[in-house]
């Protein structure tokens, strides 16, 4: 997460990471916008390149090297990435609808969301569509051990669509599905492969010679094609054409023309017959001058244009100029697209053919050249130069069109605050975005967010005793709604690790300074995300204190109920002689923030891991208590060891502790080998004086991880030993997929040591 002095002061919304929104994020990273924050709405973590996806179905790429890592990118441009699926705009509030969060606000938009398969035949949801290509890796995988299971009878793959991307496609799957079969010694024969194309030709949009090119090399691969061949309906196992042709087909990939989503019809865009989105040759639409596009969702009004990745990566620039040009005020560029472009497509076995006008060539030579440029454009968006501050400047903010009240505001914003009134936000601020919250009742509160006065009021209902805790830590994500989420998870992990049942929240927050509706909003995201998980918890928010800060964080001082004698208080001193240590979470959140601020994660891994920590700990809880949990803590910041000892010495036991066992997110074994490891970490490691046998695991890869400081950790618990496998099944049923054994528990020895390490 980039920390700036800079107050924002426009938003710009990038909705979806395609091929034309990654340029414009590298353009930003190279030379950022004081004041303005870039905010990517995106589906996906990795956008594919569809240049280099055939290449991937051949089996020539891994899946890396055919994805840019958004997570990264993002990171490098100082962007935020809110991983969502947007389903409409809100034009006249100026708010971007996603399907499971708030609304996101703007001040500028643009959209390169690709294209949306026109899956308009009957029975077409029975065929794979090749878009969105998240969705088709998927299905391919499922082919791929289909083909290798496969073994009686012929296995039929048609392709729809005989396109660039169709003949494309089919070749390489060709080649990668024998070669499958190959390597398994089976005949490679029992593959059927059929083009079926509604038009004339194959290739429509080429000139005769590459068309010519690509059809002798379909006969020599004994590819049927079907040409005059219009699809208008899907069986199961069978292809039937408009003029009464049928074609046996197990397997059917849909690469016919695309269509715009279905959503932006209700955005009052100008769209074409296909649903694409009108745009001027500045890439701006005719109807909005806030809203843009590029990629295959634009249609340019003045020359409509083919919808390839060729054309949104050229778009990439012209679009980050225009939207900076369109913040100040200024004239903005036009994008001039090619008349004839450089199209290299391949024929699955590291042979390709070169097309360009009525240009023609085809060898190996032109597949060596084409994986040279297709590495060359991936190593742009791998590769990064080091990231350099954003420069503190006002009065670069000047030159962003802005009313004078937002002028004064901005420069407010910028400078020196006294740290007493000062740093608390404005009643208003506060109040407007506490005021959209929909916290969930509770007759217990007498007085709460509803009714505000100076404190909340709370019964306590008779026979319970008040189980309090408190936990607060600043944003290490850039998205505010998410944190919110994992903060409200992080404080409400103490109260669930104690058996007891939340009751109510205060919160305790500081947010930047900066333009009054910016901090509102982000008051808000952020808000909605905690209110959420407390809802969920029947906790109601009841309160809560914000001032100003340099950086974003959030706490809360939860309440939870509990039986005044209960037996189901789960204490950390409860561990018994021969019980077994459970982890219903995998550990690594240390390292892998600390190695993100590196950039040195993959996107996919920060995201499981805001999902791991983003799980609540409620039905873990519940769960653990059913089957008699003898002891439980949450994991938080003193790491596994740390809390481990927590619980050992209370105990009066020893604990036996199987790295091996240990779940851990994905990454956290890389960037811990790659020595990166979170600011907290040394203060934790003094605690290996609590290890019996540490020499002999110093260099074990996973030692580390013993120290690595958790936010929003899973539970740590004890249960008697009949009872752990019931126990850890229910876990995982619940969704708690990666509890493990992770120990036992032993009498108390001799040694002063506690924890005794084993690798099994
Ligand atoms: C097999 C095949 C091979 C191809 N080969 C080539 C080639 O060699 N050269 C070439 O120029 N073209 C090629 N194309 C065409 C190319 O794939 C497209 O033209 C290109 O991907 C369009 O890029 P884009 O940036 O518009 O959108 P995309 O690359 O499709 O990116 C869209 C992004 O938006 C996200 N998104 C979508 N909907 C939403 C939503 N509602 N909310 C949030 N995010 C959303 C997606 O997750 C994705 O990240 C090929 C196509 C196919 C099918």
């Amino acid at each position: 997460m980039k920390s700036t002095s800079q107050p924002v002061v426009r938003d710009i919304i990038l909705i979806g990471g395609g091929h034309s929104h990654v340029g414009v994020l590298k353009r930003f990273g190279m030379k950022p916008e004081p004041g303005v924050r870039l905010t990517v709405i995106c589906t996906d973590v990795h956008t594919p390149y569809s240049g280099m996806l055939p290449g991937y179905v051949a089996g020539h790429y891994s899946y890396d090297d055919v994805h840019i890592d958004l997570g990264r990118l993002c990171m490098f441009a100082g962007a935020r990435l809110f991983r969502d699926e947007v389903i409409g705009i809100d034009r006249a509030q100026r708010k971007v609808i996603c399907r499971n969060r708030p609304p996101v606000a703007y001040d500028l938009l643009s959209i390169n969301i690709g294209s949306t398969p026109q899956l308009k035949v009957s029975g077409s949801e029975l065929a794979v569509p090749v878009k969105p290509i998240h969705g088709f890796n998927v299905r391919w995988q499922a082919l791929l051990s289909r083909v290798q299971n496969h073994t009686r009878g012929p296995l039929r793959i048609a392709v729809v669509g005989g396109g660039a991307g169709g003949v494309e496609l089919l070749l390489a799957m060709q080649h990668r599905l024998r070669a499958e079969l190959k390597a398994l010694g089976r005949d490679v024969n029992m593959l059927q492969f059929a083009l079926v194309h509604a038009g004339a030709h194959i290739l429509p949009t080429h000139n005769p010679r590459v068309r010519q090119t690509f059809e002798r090399v379909l006969r020599e691969r004994d590819v049927n094609v079907h040409l005059n061949a219009e699809v208008t309906r899907v069986d199961r196992g069978l292809l039937i054409c408009k003029d009464g042709q049928q074609f046996d087909a197990d397997e059917v990939i849909w690469v016919t023309q695309a269509g715009g989503a279905p959503w932006l019809k209700n955005t009052g865009l100008s769209l074409d017959r296909e649903g694409f989105i009108l745009v001027n040759n500045k890439l701006q639409t005719p109807d909005d001058a806030l809203i843009f596009a590029a990629g295959d969702i634009a249609t340019m009004r003045d020359h409509p244009l083919e919808k390839a990745g060729v054309f949104a990566v050229r778009m990439g620039p012209v679009l980050a100029d225009n939207l900076r040009a369109a913040l100040r005020d200024e004239p903005l560029q036009t994008y001039e697209p090619q008349k004839h472009w450089l199209a290299l497509i391949s024929t699955g076995n590291r042979y390709a053919v070169a097309s360009r006008g009525n240009w023609g060539w085809a060898g190996a030579w032109v597949w060596r050249w084409k994986d040279w440029i297709d590495r060359r454009f991936m190593r742009k968006f791998s590769e990064f130069p080091p990231m350099s501050p954003q420069p503190a400047n006002t009065t670069a903010n000047t030159a962003l069109k802005m009313s004078s009240e937002e002028s004064l505001q901005a420069i407010s914003a910028m400078a020196m605050r006294c740290g007493g009134c000062g740093a608390k936000v404005g009643a208003t601020v506060l109040s407007r975005a506490l005021g959209q919250l929909n916290v969930v009742h509770r007759d217990d509160v007498l007085i709460g967010l509803k009714d505000p006065d100076d404190a909340a009021v709370v019964r306590i209902p008779p026979g319970k005793a008040l189980v309090h805790s408190v936990d607060f830590f600043r944003a290490f994500v850039d998205d505010p709604y998410l944190f919110g989420r994992i903060a409200a998870n992080h404080a409400l992990g103490d109260i669930f690790a104690m058996g007891a049942q939340a009751q109510t929240a205060t919160a305790i927050a500081t947010v930047p300074p900066g333009l009054e509706h910016k901090v509102e909003e982000l008051l808000f995201q952020m808000m909605t995300g905690a209110v959420e998980v407390l809802n969920d918890a029947g906790c109601a928010l009841v309160g809560g204190h914000t001032g100003e800060g340099a950086e974003l964080a959030l706490g809360f001082a939860v309440n939870g109920l509990i039986d005044e004698n209960t037996p189901g208080l789960m204490r950390k001193g409860g561990m018994q002689v021969g019980d077994v240590l459970i982890l219903t979470k995998p550990i690594g959140t240390g390292t892998l923030f600390a190695a993100h601020a590196k950039l040195a994660t993959k996107g996919r891994w920060i995201d499981a891991a805001l999902a791991s920590m983003a799980m609540s700990n409620r039905q873990g809880s519940d769960i653990l208590r059913e089957f008699g949990a003898t002891a439980c803590t949450d994991l938080t910041g003193f790491g596994l060891l740390g809390h481990l000892v927590e619980m050992t010495k209370p105990s009066g036991v020893d604990a036996e502790l199987n790295l091996a066992a240990l779940p851990l997110l994905e990454g956290a074994t890389e960037t811990i080998a790659a020595g990166i490891v979170s600011s907290l970490q040394p203060a934790n490691v003094r605690l290996r004086r609590a290890l019996r046998n540490q020499e002999d695991f110093i260099h074990h890869p996973r030692y580390p991880l013993l120290f690595d400081p958790q936010t929003a950790g899973g539970l740590l618990a004890t249960v008697p030993a009949d009872q752990v496998q019931a126990c850890v099944a229910k876990l995982r049923a619940a969704g708690y997929i990666q509890t493990a054994i992770i120990g036992r528990i032993l009498p108390m020895g001799e040694a002063l040591e506690p924890v005794v390490l084993i690798d099994a």
